[in-house]
């Protein structure tokens, strides 16, 4: 059931070709660079601007997209597991949004379908909590502070506990 859930999400995922990965640029931890490195030689593709980030290419898509698939699908970053469910800080919460529908072809799937909604709500919960649990507070605010238009809030939780 889980698992048909999930492979239903990713046909749509893979159906779109990646609308969502124009300007992405996921921002990642130290551990999930060494994992990504791990599998090849993705230099290149990552930058530093106050915080380690998965680069822009020319086109403004993200530079991990090749023919509308993602390069490291298989271990890419925590906010592109968490899509399209996002985040920002506050001083006390962690505060998840979705994105609206003309964004994404997966939101209508998901608002259809109360069990896909909650299943991926909860995978994007623990993607996000793993991801802030190991950047560091600077990195957070820069991340936080970029704006994530077209998006609706849709829950207020404690922030993670950090493992750092
Ligand atoms: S890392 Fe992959 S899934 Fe994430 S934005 Fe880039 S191409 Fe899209």
């Amino acid at each position: 059931m889980v698992e048909d859930l999930i492979l239903k999400a990713e046909a749509v995922r893979h159906a779109c070709g990646g609308i969502c990965c124009n300007g992405a640029c996921p921002p990642l931890s130290e551990e999930r660079i060494r994992i990504i490195l791990s599998y090849g030689d993705f230099h290149e593709r990552i930058e530093k601007v106050g915080y380690h980030r998965i680069k822009g290419g020319k086109d403004g898509l993200c530079s991990m997209l090749s023919e509308g698939k993602c390069a490291i699908h298989a271990f890419k970053p925590e906010t592109c597991i968490a899509g399209p469910f996002t985040f920002d800080l506050t001083d006390h919460s962690l505060r998840i949004f979705l994105k609206q529908e003309k964004i994404c072809p997966l939101i209508a799937v998901l608002k259809a379908n109360r069990a896909m909604y909650d299943l991926q709500f909860g995978r994007a919960v623990e993607s996000i909590a793993h991801l802030v649990a190991r950047l560091l507070d600077d990195e957070l605010a820069i991340i936080s502070a970029l704006p994530e238009p077209d998006t609706d809030q849709v829950a207020e939780l404690p922030l993670p506990e950090k493992a750092l």
